[in-house]
This record gives structure tokens, C-alpha cells and sequence, in this order.
């Protein structure tokens, strides 16, 4: 069987994809991967997303977007999506589970995954204090001691962003300069907020029910030390999950997939959707919204039709 819209992703991106194509009678069929409703599906409280006024519980708002998609007729396949192959239409997809799926059109949505610190209290106290996403809970710490890892550019957008809530944002940095640009640089050391760590890395983050502070090391004398903290945002960057496409999609020097703008890869057929395109914003909402457009876009590829081409008066 050939689907016409096969979804690898079940994140904001590809349910929404899904319940677009699904509304556009295209049965489209998600492949779910290792985590079942993306990233959202991971936090507690969802206070930004549009509806909600009251915040919904992360998992709660993934099982409603997939309900939504299910009941135009989306349907799900449980596994991993290992190969791909984009040579020739129809697509073919390899699962983890044994299938192969073949597809008129994919839509990638397999999401970018916040790169850890790998230390003792991480995995423990995620969403107990230990964020990676200023936007998203910042709100959450008012009158708290920060502490953002990481000395890019996320680091210090996110480390600024957070100065509105937190009584204190400590940056720990691993060199004795940043790697930002200069001009937020030069915002960061003018905060009276905002105080840096030099040549240190985190080796734990403390705490029992609740992050209580950091365990350091400095990286150029050895010395241990501890420092108080009630929240911990590592920025040491995003890992785009695209393995899978290298060397069948065009993606950027950071592995993200390159679209033209409007969600079409260099692929004709294969559209992007979510994080695995977007590294500025990251947000479900932003994902939700080009997975709309990628849908859409897969619709009218499959009617060889452009209704943009067509507004202008060029198709
Ligand atoms: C802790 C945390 C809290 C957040 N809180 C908020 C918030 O409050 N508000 C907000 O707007 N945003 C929040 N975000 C950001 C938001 O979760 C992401 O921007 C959003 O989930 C991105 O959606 P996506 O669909 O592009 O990717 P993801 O949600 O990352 O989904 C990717 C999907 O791809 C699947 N996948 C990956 N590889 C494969 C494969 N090989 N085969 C098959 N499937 C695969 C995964 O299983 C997953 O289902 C938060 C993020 C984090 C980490």
C-alpha cells in the first residue's frame, strides 16, 4: 500500500500535520518514535499555548492533538523510524518494528533535542527546577537564583529573558570568554542580574524534591565547590534528531533540515515541520503552526497544484 502523507514525528508538529492532512482526506499515517507527543508531552505545566487559560498538563495537551488527528482518520504506527529512502517516489521508509512504509509524500517532524550536561541530578530533577526553555518556564522561578550553563548565544538570550523573573541569573561557562555576539554580550554584563562563573562546569545539580543548587568544578585550578541555586537552564545547544536524513535531505551545518520558507525540503514530496527546521523559536505553537503549512503544502503538491503560484497570478 502507498500512503499518501506519511508523518515521522508525533510531536506539535506532526499532529497538527496529521489532523490538517486527515481534515484534507489524505489518511495520513503518524510514525509516533521514542516519544510518543514530542517534548510538550514531557513538561508539567503548558501555560502559552493558545486555548488553555487555565495551562494544560503537557501530556494532556499531546493526547488531545493526537484525539484530534485520530478522529479525521489519522492513523498510528508505533516504531522508529531507522532508513529512508528519498531517490525516487514512492518513498520508503524503514520501521524499527520489521514494516516498510511506502509514502507519495513525507512530512519530517522528528523534533531537536536539548543537548544535556550528563551529570548526577539531570535526569532526576527535570521540570524540578531543571529547564530548557527560558519561554516556556521562567515564569515559574520569580525571585529565584538562576543558574544558566553555557556561554552561545541561547545562553545568554535565555539568561537575559530570565532576569525578568529571577532575583539572580548566575552564567557558569567553561571558558573565560563568551562565544555570543557581542552585542548580547555587552546586554549580559550590563544587567545588574546577571553574574558570571568562569573557566567551570557543573558536575551535579542538587537537590531532593527540588534543585537546591549546583556542584562545580573549575577547569582550570580543579577546584570543587557548591553554589545555592533554585533553578538550572542548561544552553549548551540543540541536537537536531536528522541522522536518519544525512546524505537524503539538505540540512545546515548544525543538522538542521533547510526549507525553502515554506516548508518544502530539497526533496520534492518531503516537506519539514517543527524543530528539526526551526532553531530560533522552538516553541509547540511554532511547530504546530508549519506543521499546518507542511500539511497543506503536501495537499496541493499531491494536486499538482500551488495556491500561493496561484494568489500571484504565476502558476
Ligand atoms: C522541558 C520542556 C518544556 C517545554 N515547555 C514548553 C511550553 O511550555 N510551551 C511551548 O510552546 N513549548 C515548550 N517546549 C518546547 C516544545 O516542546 C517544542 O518546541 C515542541 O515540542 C517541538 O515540537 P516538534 O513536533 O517539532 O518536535 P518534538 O516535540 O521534539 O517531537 C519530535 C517527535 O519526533 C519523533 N521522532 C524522532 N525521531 C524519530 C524517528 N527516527 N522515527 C519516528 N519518530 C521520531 C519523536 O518520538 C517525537 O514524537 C518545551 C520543551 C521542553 C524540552
Amino acid at each position: 500500500m502507498i500512503h499518501k502523507v506519511v508523518i515521522i514525528g508525533s510531536g506539535p508538529a506532526g499532529l497538527t500535520a496529521a489532523l490538517y492532512a486527515a481534515r484534507a482526506n489524505l489518511a495520513p499515517v503518524v510514525i509516533r518514535g521514542l516519544q510518543p507527543g514530542g517534548l510538550i508531552a514531557t513538561t508539567s505545566e503548558v501555560e502559552n499555548y493558545p486555548g488553555f487559560p487555565d495551562a494544560i498538563n503537557g501530556f494532556d495537551l499531546a493526547e488531545k492533538m493526537e484525539k484530534q488527528a485520530a478522529r479525521f482518520g489519522t492513523s498510528f504506527i508505533d516504531g522508529i523510524v531507522q532508513s529512508v529512502d528519498f531517490s525516487e517516489r514512492p518513498f520508503t521508509l524503514t520501521v524499527d518494528n520489521g514494516t516498510t512504509v511506502q509514502a507519495e509524500t513525507v512530512i519530517v517532524s522528528t523534533g531537536a533535542s536539548p543537548r544535556k550536561l550528563g551529570v548526577p541530578g539531570e535526569l532526576e530533577l527535570a521540570n524540578r527546577g531543571v529547564s530548557y526553555c527560558a519561554v516556556c518556564d521562567g515564569f515559574f522561578f520569580r525571585e529565584k537564583k538562576l543558574v544558566v550553563v553555557g556561554g552561545g548565544n541561547s545562553a545568554l538570550d535565555e539568561g537575559l529573558f530570565l532576569t525578568r523573573y529571577a532575583s539572580e541569573v548566575v552564567i557558569i561557562h567553561r571558558r573565560d570568554q563568551l562565544r555570543a555576539d557581542p552585542v548580547l554580550q555587552a546586554r549580559a554584563q550590563a544587567n545588574p542580574k546577571i553574574t558570571f562563573v568562569w573557566d567551570s562546569v557543573v558536575t551535579a545539580i542538587k537537590g531532593e524534591t527540588g534543585v537546591t543548587g549546583v556542584a562545580l568544578k573549575n577547569v582550570k585550578t580543579g577546584e570543587a565547590t557548591e553554589m545555592a541555586a533554585d533553578g538550572v537552564f542548561p544552553y549548551i545547544g540543540h541536537i537536531p534528531n536528522t541522522a536518519l536524513f544525512k546524505g537524503q535531505l539538505e540540512l545546515d551545518e548544525n543538522g538542521y533540515v533547510i526549507s525553502d520558507g515554506r516548508t518544502r525540503t530539497n526533496v520534492p514530496g518531503v516537506f519539514v515541520a517543527g524543530d528539526v527546521e526551526d532553531h530560533v523559536y522552538r516553541q509547540a505553537i511554532t511547530a504546530a503552526g508549519t506543521g499546518c503549512m507542511a500539511a497543506m503544502e503536501a495537499s496541493w503538491f499531491l494536486d499538482k497544484q500551488d495556491h500561493v503560484q496561484e494568489a500571484l497570478g504565476t502558476w
